[in-house]
């Protein structure tokens, strides 16, 4: 090292290429992964036009005379008769399949939560031509927005609005709930207030609850259980939805396994034959629900922990059942079910269809008589729409006096017209969609489609014709066949014949159109993920040439002989990339994470025994390692803090704690919070006693606002356990204040310390003196960043945060001082001889491979803190209770902050910020002051851990790129690769901003005194 006149020129050189180089690796990461992104997460351009009902004349369906008989001017009829007068939709938030269907349509013992709907059941064993239960397919994202979206508007989701899931913008394309209002028809809705987000205007009456906040397991139900009950009495709808979440929110706090699943499941089951037995009493001619039609159902189904947004089968399987009051004259014939269903002939036990989502809005459409919604790309579904008796009484024909039969004859010219005019609806769709959109359907598939659609409307316009191929088939269909006379036998053959024909090749032309669709909207932009993949494959290369560069740099001794910890960070950062490839490895990272972190303690060890130094730390190490690991990956599912309240109403469990139960709960509470938290507290003070303190304010305020945070959380959790056990009467004031003031406090103390560091720090600056040694000042501010930060973020994390912040410190001091930089490795021999040679002063035995291992430690520890705070890389890992710490209402910014710093905070943004201390040290200051008071040389470390580090992450976050690209078809796309991907890239995104924030912060630091000399 040269004079500190050449220190102080690379210094300030240094400052401003390392964060040109940051900004830069910065924009690069965000065009990378927004090309990616483009080409990944699915996009579906919104088409601004509407169905309305004088369309229909365009099609071929309906011939003039035709027409004048089917339509009035009135418009009371629309594109269909309307079969149905009123539906009833009963929505079960994150309905599983299980809930519905009997117990023994799943292998193995029935489990706790099955069979416990028995209503559904019984009503479609005992109702089979007016009531059946189907198996509702969703397609994913299987987030409730998005499901209602497809479920109104007939459409395919697009993976990108997915996004909006916090604030749903309302729904701009056509869709059932409008077509309704344009007729005059008045929906009502109850429940979860999602429905007012996606049609703010639409209801003639809404009763809508809040939906955010996961704790709260009754408010929606009991809103809508006491709305819904005069509702039914009133005639004055013809749509009502009624939305429960009671199931979706015991699901995502207690899993489905919860003992509160079963509960809430009974309760439903007792409102669902309540609603039953109101309707069935109406339902008689002339009365209120005649034409009623009830349908429950889910929006999507959730796996056993609870979670839903993806596709595996438990999360996109979910049940309808459908009841039309009045029934149905006759019954479809098996080969119109869907299979299964097509191939058993009637048993003993109902015999389950499967129903897609996509075909919901087009089959209501159709029941209820309103235009199918112009985006719908569904199909008018046989089965359900067979089971609303108006579907049997043909507008031309009676065949009263002629049987069964002939009632099937009329069904099936009625399903033929509506496929007609359905068939058409999507044709029309298909070509708007591809003349206006700019990514259109490929050519030949549309011209097969619409091929197919123009040879089935040429059968249809034909005159039936007999086909003798199909007698024998139909003889067992008809059972009273034989008893009608010759003649009118092949007439109604022959009837039957060609309507089954041209219905199936309706069907196929829908099938292929729907196929269509899935494959355009489901379909990848290889173009743009490759695009992406090499613009963040670039990254790395810049990413490796500035380390590269910056270890060559005049400060800087080459050590060509890169030690054993180097060659297995390289490997350990060689499994972590590679395991991100298998699906089980990336539910297991965090186990993953604490294995890697374990063997490089177990290396730390060896070298440890080898030089005799340092040996209790590094059995400390393994020793807090195993802790983070039993601790912080227990119960990951589920956060301790929201199950502690095991009460499902707030007299569930009136005063049943028993002295002794009373005396331990709180010896586990002091235990796991009151003993971390005054440790770390006395860790903080202690700590800024000993490093330099530059300013006495800043040392005042940590010593005093860090205990009054940490006394603050205590207090706020105390009062929440005190006030769920009902053992005390805590007054009302006292309750609000430690459940909203507290926390609102810690957060002000945070931004408080946080702020006044870096103003003080900032002013200070320009008034130092001389000889004030950097790397001092910048312990200081981590310290007092790091110290203000910890109160919002063991808040945030809840029960487990303290003592995981505890090992979590523990664990950096150890790391810090068996890594120390300097003590890593065999020396170079020849270190003092190159040193001396080039008259450099010895700062220390830093070379860039300890600067790689070290970094890679550091992640390691980054990405266990992530896992062992309970996160996990899905969207319903995420803690949304953590946003309403201290909040009841919510506000999308402030939420959004509070839920990024939960998920964020612990395991992105500290470890950026005290990144430095790996090059200061945290403990080993004063023998380090020597070296720490050249402010180039630090900077240029500082530069050099950023740029590891940031390589570290760079690497890991294109690897999970590259593999979501490589599984891009792989069936738990949507439920693992996916949300991976978007939290791998959001946490590099994270990362890079901080550590431009960080580097523009820490530079700022330096004193500027020097560089005038
Ligand atoms: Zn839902
Ligand atoms: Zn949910």
């Amino acid at each position: 090292m040269g004079g500190s006149g050449s220190s102080g020129v690379v210094s300030v050189g240094v400052g401003a290429r390392v964060l040109s180089l940051f900004f830069y690796l910065l924009c690069l990461h965000s065009v990378g992964i927004f090309l990616f992104t483009r080409g990944f997460l699915l996009t579906r351009t919104e088409l601004p036009l509407f169905s309305s009902c004088s369309d229909v004349f365009d099609s071929p369906c309906l011939s003039a005379d035709r027409g004048a008989q089917g339509m009035d001017d009135k418009g009371r009829k629309c594109w269909t008769k309307s079969a149905i007068q009123r539906a009833i939709i009963i929505i079960i938030d994150a309905l599983r399949f299980d809930f519905v269907a009997h117990s023994s349509n799943f292998p193995g013992e029935p489990q706790a939560w099955m069979d416990k709907l028995p209503v559904l059941q019984r009503l479609a064993r005992e109702n089979r031509n007016s009531a059946r239960i189907f198996k509702f397919v969703a397609d994913p994202p299987t987030t409730t927005l998005q499901r209602l979206k497809g479920l109104t508007t007939g459409g395919l989701p697009t993976f990108v609005d997915i996004g909006h899931s916090f604030g749903a913008p309302a729904i701009v394309e056509d869709n059932l709930i409008l077509q309704l209002v344009r007729r005059g028809k008045k929906v009502r809705m109850m429940g979860d207030d999602t429905w007012m987000q996606l049609f703010p205007s639409h209801f003639s009456e809404a009763h809508p609850f809040p939906s955010f906040n996961v704790k709260d397991l009754h408010t929606v139900d009991d809103g809508v259980i006491r709305e819904i009950y005069p509702a039914l009495l009133q005639s004055d709808w013809s749509l009502l939805i009624a939305h429960f979440l009671g199931v979706d929110h015991v699901g995502h706090i207690f899993g489905v396994e919860s003992p509160l699943m079963v509960e809430k499941l009974e309760q439903y089951n007792r409102v669902i034959e309540e609603v039953v037995a109101v309707l069935e009493k109406e339902s008689g001619p002339g009365g209120l629900h005649e034409g009623t039609m009830l349908l429950v159902m889910g929006d999507h189904g959730q796996t056993l922990h609870g979670d839903h947004g993806g596709g595996t089968s438990e999360e996109v399987e979910t049940a309808l059942f459908a009841m039309a009051m009045q029934n149905p004259p006759g019954s479809l014939p098996s080969n119109f079910r869907a299979f299964p269903c097509n191939m058993a002939q009637e048993e003993q036990k109902p015999c389950i269809s499967t129903l897609p989502q996509l075909d919901f809005s087009a089959t209501m459409a159709a029941l209820l008589g309103v235009a199918i919604p112009f985006g719908s790309v569904g199909r008018v579904n046989p089965e359900l729409y067979a089971l609303a008796a108006g579907t049997w009484l043909s507008i031309n024909t009676s065949h009263a006096d002629e049987g069964h039969d002939s009632h099937t004859v009329d069904w099936l010219s009625a399903y033929k017209d509506v496929l007609c005019i359905n068939s058409w609806q999507v044709k029309r769709y298909l070509e708007a969609y591809s003349t206006s959109s700019i990514g259109g359907f490929p050519a030949a598939d549309l011209a097969h489609v619409q091929s197919l659609y123009a040879t089935v409307q040429s059968l249809a316009s034909k005159p039936l014709r007999q086909d003798p191929s199909q007698l024998t088939y139909l003889d067992h269909q008809f059972d009273t066949l034989a008893e009608l006379d010759a003649k009118k036998r092949e007439e109604l053959v022959s009837k039957v014949t060609g309507l089954t024909k041209v219905v199936y090749g309706y069907l196929n032309y829908l099938d292929s159109a729907a196929d269509l669709a899935r494959a355009q909207w489901t379909q990848f932009g290889d173009g743009w993920m490759v695009l992406g993949l090499s613009v963040l494959v670039a990254s790395i290369v810049v990413h490796a040439v500035a380390l590269s560069r910056a270890m060559v740099l005049p400060m800087d001794w080459k050590c060509r002989r890169p030690n054993v910890k180097f060659y297995f960070a390289l490997l350990f950062v060689g499994i972590h990339a590679g395991s991100l490839l298998s699906n089980s490895y990336i539910i297991g990272e965090g186990q993953v994470v604490c294995f890697l972190l374990a063997s490089s303690g177990i290396l730390y060890l060896r070298t440890s025994l080898q030089g005799g130094s340092n040996v209790p730390k590094a059995i400390l190490f393994l020793i807090l390692n195993g802790g983070m690991t039993s601790i912080g990956l227990v119960e990951i599912f589920k956060d301790p803090a929201t199950s502690g309240q095991h009460t499902l109403r707030n007299n569930h469990f009136p005063a049943s704690y028993s002295p002794t139960m009373l005396i331990s709960l709180s010896a586990t509470a002091f235990a796991t919070t009151m003993l971390p938290l005054s440790s770390l507290a006395w860790l903080i003070i202690r700590r800024a006693r000993k490093v330099y303190m530059y300013s006495h304010s800043l040392w005042w305020a940590v010593t005093f606002g860090v205990p009054l945070a940490y006394f603050l959380l205590a207090l706020h959790w105390f009062t929440m356990d005190l006030a769920a056990s009902v053992v005390i009467v805590i007054p009302q004031m006292f309750k609000e204040f430690a459940r909203l003031v507290c926390p609102r406090l810690v957060y002000s103390i945070s931004l408080g310390l946080v702020g006044l560091t870096a103003s003080l720090i900032s002013t200070n600056s320009t008034k130092r003196g001389v000889s004030v040694p950097f790397g001092g000042l910048l312990v200081e501010a981590i310290l007092i960043v790091f110290s203000g930060l910890s109160g919002t973020i063991i808040l945030l994390l809840g029960r487990k945060g303290p003592t995981i912040a505890l090992l979590a410190v523990l664990e950096v001091w150890c790391l810090l001082d068996l890594q120390g930089l300097g003590s890593l490795g065999p020396k170079c021999p020849d270190m003092d001889k190159v040193a001396s040679e080039r008259k450099l002063e010895v700062n220390g035995e830093v070379h860039s491979e300890s600067h790689f291992a070290a970094t890679v430690d550091w992640n390691l520890v980054a990405v266990q803190l992530f896992f062992c705070t309970g996160h996990r890389c899905t969207f319903d890992g995420l803690h949304y209770t953590a946003a309403f710490i201290g909040f009841d209402d919510f506000y999308f910014y402030r939420q959004g902050a509070l839920l990024a710093a939960d998920t964020f905070g612990a395991s992105h943004i500290l470890p950026v910020i005290g990144l430095p201390l790996l090059i200061t040290g945290a403990a080993g200051m004063s023998q380090k002051m020597y070296s720490m008071s050249d402010t180039g040389y630090v900077s240029l470390e500082i530069a050099k851990a950023y740029i590891s580090y940031g390589l570290v992450r760079a690497i890991l976050a294109t690897v999970t790129t590259a593999c979501v690209a490589l599984q891009r078809r792989h069936l738990m796309v949507w439920g693992l690769f996916a949300p991976k991907y978007v939290f791998d890239a959001l946490g590099l995104l994270v990362i890079d901003i901080f550590v431009v924030i960080a580097v523009v912060f820490y530079f700022s630091l330096r004193p500027r005194t020097r560089e005038k000399i």
